[in-house]
């Protein structure tokens, strides 16, 4: 039995604060600044503990359970992060402090500049941006403006795959780009023929994610970036799946010229419900004038390294306030300390063989629509269980009810009632299997009982929701009548 809702236990006059003794004089607060209309609950402090504890429960979390959400890298996120983002020095850091006292802030960033730029196999590096679509928006304008420098400025289309996740041509549209979209071959890689008739002197660059939303290795990838290359346009690495190949092999190599990474995916520092994260880009010699403002640079003097902020020479300016997420910086910075390269590497291996021991488990139930390996993630289609009249989001709904946060679904677009599933290299065996068995039961219910997994959740504090209407007309302001009527329904 729930509590009730914080409002509903709201008692005139019960406090959860105490103040001491006001010391200055009493002053009346100017009455336009005063509202009576906000209707705030009064409450103990233990009633705000306890209903937002409650609410914490209430989700579904990496720390509580299995989530394998594709393309989201939903890793353990290890404690020590944030211990190391808790002390003080990192805590209590201001902003306007001058770089000359905060030399330690500045090396964790100029260190962690490096090693993003060993792991992208890339030159230099910029830490500001503050999520992944933030550094795709950033190194589009970075590839604009090398080509406006140039006078290359017929250049005006940017190429998308099939199976691009939506970022990529909105950051495209959003730099000014016209969006062409190449297809996808049988494979599931880029159809070199079809990314030939569509390359010309007007093309800017192509955005690619590799290895790509299905989970797989463009087996030409190389050849995909002669293409682009050839045509005078440069590739731009979408690195949201940088966890398949941290360590064993770099964009840089295989032929990007810029690249993102999530930290808060790769490197393991907490997100969802769009928290903070960061989405650093590292690029090619020739495209670091173009860097935002400021990056970290390092000089050696008498005692010792010196590092500072330096004002990249064409510079595309600021695209975002003082100097990026820093705790989310020191989080991913720790993670990667902690690991070392070797360590990354093994993740990377892990969470490859994690995805392909649980596509061999589900391929007999479901139908795997690309069966080759795969890298961190693969795709299923529940094209056999919707024969049945059970559709994807109905089995997603119904997987919450043996414990497990469901799988990225209807994502990738270009398979037909798709679940995209990514259990990282976090879970053990022993999770994996109890997952599979959830899946195997799913399956066997589609034939036999299709109404439990049409009903679910079943099991769940709030069942199934309007959820286009959660997303599109979001109650995000308590207003006390309507929150009543949505509980009880
Ligand atoms: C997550 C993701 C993005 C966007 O990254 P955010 O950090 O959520 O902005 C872009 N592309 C792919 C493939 C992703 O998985």
């Amino acid at each position: 039995m729930p509590e009730p809702l914080i409002f509903q236990r709201s008692s005139p006059g019960r406090r959860g604060y105490s103040l001491p003794d006001a010391s200055t004089p009493e002053v009346t607060l100017d009455p336009a600044l005063q509202r009576e209309d906000l209707e705030l609950p009064e409450v103990s402090e233990f009633e705000v503990v306890r209903h937002y504890t409650r609410l914490s429960q209430e989700n579904r979390a990496i720390d509580t359970a299995f989530y394998p959400l594709g393309s989201c890298t939903m890793k353990y996120n290890p404690k020590v992060n944030e211990e190391v983002a808790s002390l003080r020095g990192v805590r209590r850091v201001h902003p306007y402090t001058p770089g000359t006292e905060v030399q330690g802030a500045l090396q964790v960033m100029y260190d962690l500049q490096s090693i993003l730029a060993q792991v992208g196999g890339l030159d230099a590096v910029s830490l500001l941006p503050a999520a992944g679509a933030h550094g795709e928006l950033t190194g589009m304008l970075v590839i604009r403006a090398h080509h406006e420098h140039r006078g290359d400025v017929q250049r005006q289309t940017v190429i998308v795959a099939d199976s691009a996740h939506g970022t990529n041509p909105a950051t495209a549209a959003m730099a000014g780009y016209t969006v062409r979209t190449v297809q996808s071959d049988a494979r599931g890689n880029v159809d070199l023929d079809a990314l030939k008739s569509l390359v010309d002197h007007e093309t800017a660059g192509m955005m690619l994610t590799n290895p790509n939303t299905l989970g797989l290795f463009d087996e030409n990838i190389e050849e995909v970036c002669r293409i682009v290359h050839d045509a005078g346009g440069l590739m731009y690495g979408d690195g949201a799946n940088m966890n398949a190949m941290t360590g064993i092999a770099t964009p840089g190599d295989l032929g990007f010229d810029v690249l993102h990474f999530n930290l808060h995916k790769t490197f393991s520092t907490p997100h969802g419900g769009g928290g903070p994260g960061a989405g650093p880009i590292a690029v090619r010699d020739f495209l670091a004038p173009y860097l935002p403002d400021p990056v970290i640079r390092a000089e050696p003097t008498e005692d010792g390294t010196h590092y500072a902020f330096d004002t990249p020479k064409r510079t595309i300016g600021k695209v975002r306030s003082l100097w990026g997420n820093y705790a989310v910086l020191a989080r991913a910075y720790t993670y990667m300390r902690h690991h070392g390269a070797d360590g990354l590497r093994a993740n990377s291996v892990h969470a490859v063989l994690n995805a392909n021991y649980l596509g061999s488990l589900l391929k007999a139930d479901y139908e795997l629509r690309y069966d080759r390996p795969c890298m961190h993630e693969f795709v299923l289609s529940g094209s056999k269980q919707k024969r049945h009249g059970v559709r994807t989001v109905d089995m997603a709904k119904r997987i919450m009810d043996f414990g497990f946060h469901p799988p990225t679904i209807y994502f990738p677009l270009i398979v037909e009632e798709s679940m995209l599933i990514e259990p990282t290299e976090s879970e053990s065996k022993q999770t994996l299997d109890e997952f599979a068995e959830a899946m195997r039961t799913i399956a066997h219910e589609a034939e036999t009982a299709p109404g439990r997994i049409k009903s679910a959740p079943n099991e769940t504090h709030l069942r199934r929701l309007d959820e286009t209407t959660a997303a599109r007309r979001p109650d995000l302001a308590y207003v006390r009548e309507q929150r009543v009527v949505q509980e009880n329904k």
